[in-house]
């Protein structure tokens, strides 16, 4: 018999992801759980993945990393810097980390602003965390088919790529560069070329400048060979002015090379039915656990411990962005007008807290808060909350809605980026959907919405059970959203090939 034919296996790549921060080592928001998760699932693909990141204040180099015995030197303007690099692997992978660690630049605890705003050096920091990136390859005698660049800290990457790399053997790597947040861009003075070392001639509006400033976004933008974003609908929005926050004009000029790719979760860290966070496990065919995470995270939070009442949960970062402020306005109208609870978990904007203090004050047992970083309460937010509030402006992809799905806590959320992609509204007729979603980030918008869910609580429970095991039924996992990018990478990697002949 003839033997069957196998499919071919796409060519392995290497890949060196350069970002700003990696769960668990590092997290301030979202793409620090993409880096986590995204480089394991492209290893089980087969490629040989690698990350860089710097070694803040606040990582600890534990006994089994690894010091590479040779400085790593880092080519800037006005001659070499040295860093140390520690080698680790991600967590339950062989994906190799390498941390750089250099005092004067990463020795703060935090990765990019202090208790008196952005760290004033951060310009200087994250070009060498770029250009270290670069240099790493030669101590490591290794060379990457692509770099993966994330964000405008690493915005430098593409650039160094395309000038002073492009004669050499690192000058043959192509270059994709994702966009987690298109509002921070990193904008510098001019005189910052000097430093990184860059040609003048990169100082143009067709590159790294803007407005007579240097804009590191702007300059990954225009030399990466491929750009993505974490949602479709994002890479949309991003190319109109409303939400191109001034580089809507450079998103539709590369428009054939953007695409939008949903992040995915951690399944396993993430899984309410053996979660050591929670303390019940649950499932969307078990569901007595989740009552039980909701009595314990009533009491957590010094609620009123009641089954019957449904608790509405935040787990967010407290900004503008995020469409907090209106949830703040609107909190003691809402607890007043309808027997509801809200959980809240976060920190941010000094005025946004101050009106769930206020409100957490003025209501204790129907407003629970907790200002600051607590991964343990997150979890248990999202198992005990019967839904999670998102009211976002925009939001390029949103983890927390995700992880809310799985855990049976029903988004109500503003159709915006990857919130519009990943919730499903809830069609009465059909009976059908996931959440509860609006158009306007208005306090009336937000208000009627929150009181349709509280409405269906209360009247059409069957209806809310249905919907909360349709929700607990959707997979975002990283293994589709890794065979999207392995296709980026290859089209990447031939673009590149095309524009060296
Ligand atoms: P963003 O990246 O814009 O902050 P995402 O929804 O993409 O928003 O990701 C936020 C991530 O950070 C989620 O994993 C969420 O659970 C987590 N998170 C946000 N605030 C807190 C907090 N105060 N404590 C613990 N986890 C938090």
């Amino acid at each position: 018999m003839p033997e069957r034919q196998q499919p071919e296996s796409p060519p392995r790549l290497k890949i060196l992801m350069v970002a700003p921060e990696v769960a668990p080592f590092v997290k301030v928001g979202g793409l620090a759980d993409v880096l986590g998760s995204l480089p394991k699932a492209l290893a089980r693909l087969g490629h040989d993945v690698r990350i860089v990141c710097p070694l803040y204040g606040s990582i600890q180099v534990q006994d089994h990393w690894t010091a590479i015995p040779q400085p790593l030197i880092v080519n800037l303007g006005f001659g070499a810097m040295y860093g140390r690099v520690w080698e680790t692997r991600l967590p339950g992978s062989s994906v190799p980390v390498y941390f750089i660690e250099h005092g004067q630049y990463f020795g703060r605890p935090q990765p990019y602003a202090g208790p008196w705003g952005d760290h004033v050096d951060n310009d200087q920091r994250f070009t060498f965390l770029s250009r270290a990136s670069i240099d790493l390859c030669g101590l490591l005698q290794w060379t990457p088919d692509v770099f993966h660049a994330h964000d405008w800290t690493v915005g430098l990457v593409p650039v160094y790529l395309n000038t002073t790399e492009w004669d050499t053997p690192l000058g043959g790597a192509a270059s994709v560069m994702t966009i987690h947040n298109l509002q921070f861009q990193g904008i510098f003075r001019r005189d910052l070329l000097a430093y990184a070392g860059l040609p003048d001639s990169v100082f143009h509006p067709e590159s790294l400048e803007a407005m007579g400033h240097l804009n590191m976004l702007k300059g990954g933008l225009y030399h990466a060979s491929k750009i993505t974003t974490v949602s479709p609908t994002y890479a949309r929005e991003i190319q109109t002015p409303e939400q191109g926050y001034g580089l809507n004009h450079v998103l539709r000029y590369r428009a054939a090379d953007l695409i939008g790719i949903l992040n995915g979760i951690d399944l396993d860290d993430w899984d309410p039915a053996k979660d050591p966070l929670l303390p019940e496990p649950f499932s969307s065919g078990e569901l007595a656990g989740k009552a039980a995470c909701k009595a314990a995270m009533q009491g957590e939070l010094g609620l009123a411990v009641r089954p019957e009442a449904p608790v509405f949960g935040v787990v967010s970062r407290l900004y503008d962005q995020k469409g907090l402020d209106i949830l703040g306005r609107i909190l003691p109208r809402l607890v007043t007008k309808m027997d509801m609870q809200v959980a809240v978990l976060g920190s941010g904007d000094a005025a946004i807290e101050q009106s769930f203090r206020q409100a957490a004050t003025d209501y204790p047992d129907k407003v629970g808060l907790h200002i600051g970083y607590n991964e343990g309460l997150a979890h248990r937010i999202y198992g005990g909350s019967d839904a999670l509030l998102m009211p976002s402006r925009f939001e390029p992809c949103g983890l927390s809605q995700m992880y809310a799905l799985r855990y049976g806590s029903l988004p109500v959320v503003r159709r915006t980026g990857g919130l519009a992609d990943t919730v499903v509204n809830f069609d009465e007729v059909r009976d059908t959907g996931t959440g509860f979603v609006f158009e306007d980030a208005t306090d009336t918008a937000l208000f009627n919405t929150i009181g349709w869910a509280v409405a269906t609580w209360y009247d059409r429970p069957e209806a809310w059970g249905r919907l909360v095991r349709q929700a607990m039924a959707q997979t975002f996992d990283w293994e589709r959203s890794a065979l999207i990018y392995s296709q980026v990478y290859e089209w990447a990697c031939s673009a590149r090939r095309a524009r060296r002949l």
